[in-house]
């Protein structure tokens, strides 16, 4: 007798859809903020000396020497650090590890598309709160959900707008359980609350090897944190998942990739404000950004960004953005790309 899925299917996975935006190769792909300049020099010989043991053994169980190299980075110790494979795997690994199945994950509205689909996929109910009008995060409204875990974003992904440490400071001082900070562009902002999650024991600052450092296609992630919760992180997360490879490369562009990370990103603030610049003459108004991409309020961007990507030019459309409307965010890279940009946009408009 045959069953349909929906059937078999656990019922908190009906109202997930697959995470499945443009991917469609294009001659400039300025959609998904990762490092428009490349890979590091010495990650990249890593990758490429990789092989024998790295390939055919399993890697480390907790990536041990990655969490060492990380731990000097951001100035911690290694048991406050947990690594996982990208900052998805991570921010699922920790919504799984501190709310039970039916419990509510506030996060503000708009910001990381994936969150409310990790909180489903984990059995939680997503709790979406609006951005203050400034963009920042409002603390009264994500604590007055009571919502045993709070996410929030800074900079913020896709308005790219930073929150004030005082408000951030706030949902932390008064949460009923633990605090996800997202500083995947922390980088870019050149400020971090990870003082914050060192100095709490309900903090997680999560982070990411896939923007400044230009990592993304190996997936590392990473979170600081208290070494208690850092441990039930990593129960959660489970064991090998950051390859070997991936590991060698990180631990590389950590030691000694930290002059090129620091001059791209030194551009990519440098691009930012002139691509922002440019916008603002074409009497455009692009939101204030701290990270390495620039939201760009606009109507009928689906389409604009449509028309952009068949000149070859793409950018990541949003539609109906809470208190925004429509809106491109497109990535800040080498200037050339941003020119390429600039031109499509304007045919386009
Ligand atoms: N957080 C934010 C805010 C992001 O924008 C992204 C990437 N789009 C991630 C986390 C996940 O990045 P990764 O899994 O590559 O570390």
């Amino acid at each position: 007798m045959s069953v349909s899925a929906a059937e078999l299917q656990r019922a908190t996975y009906r109202e997930i859809s697959l995470y499945a935006p443009n991917r469609e190769p294009c001659a400039v792909d300025l959609s998904d903020n990762t490092n428009l300049w490349g890979v590091p020099p010495a990650a990249e010989r890593a990758v490429r000396q990789a092989a024998g043991a790295a390939v055919t053994r399993y890697p480390a169980l907790y990536a041990g020497e990655l969490k060492r190299a990380l731990a000097v980075y951001v100035g911690a110790g290694t048991a406050n650090v947990v690594t996982g494979c990208g900052s998805d795997d991570v921010l699922d690994s920790a919504i799984r590890a501190f709310a039970e199945p039916g419990e509510a994950i506030a996060f503000p509205d708009p910001s990381f598309a994936m969150i409310p689909i990790f909180a489903r996929m984990n059995g939680a109910m997503p709790v979406a709160v609006p951005l203050a009008a400034d963009y920042g995060v409002d603390a009264d409204a994500l604590l007055a959900t009571g919502a045993k875990l709070t996410y929030v974003c800074s900079p913020n992904n896709p308005t790219g707008t930073s929150a004030a440490r005082a408000a951030i400071k706030r949902v932390v001082d008064h949460a009923a359980g633990v605090v996800l900070i997202d500083e995947a562009y922390a980088e870019f902002a050149r400020a971090s609350l990870v003082d914050l999650a060192l100095s709490s024991d309900r903090v997680l600052v999560v982070r990411t090897m896939s923007k400044a450092f230009g990592l993304a296609g190996l997936r590392v992630g990473y979170a600081v944190g208290a070494p208690a919760l850092i441990a039930e992180v990593e129960k959660s997360r489970g064991p090998y998942k950051v390859s070997a490879i991936a590991e060698r490369a990180a631990v590389a562009a950590l030691t000694e990739d930290l002059v090129w990370v620091r001059e791209h990103v030194d551009l990519a603030i440098t691009f930012r404000e002139r691509l922002a610049n440019e916008l603002r003459r074409m009497g455009l108004v692009p939101l204030p950004s701290a990270a390495n991409f620039v939201l760009l309020p606009l109507p009928s961007a689906p389409a604009v960004a449509q028309a952009m990507r068949d000149a070859g030019v793409a950018v990541r459309p949003f539609a109906a953005l809470p208190g925004i409307g429509d809106a491109l965010r497109i990535s800040v890279g080498p200037w050339e790309m941003m020119e390429r940009c600039l031109a499509a946009l304007r045919q386009a408009t």
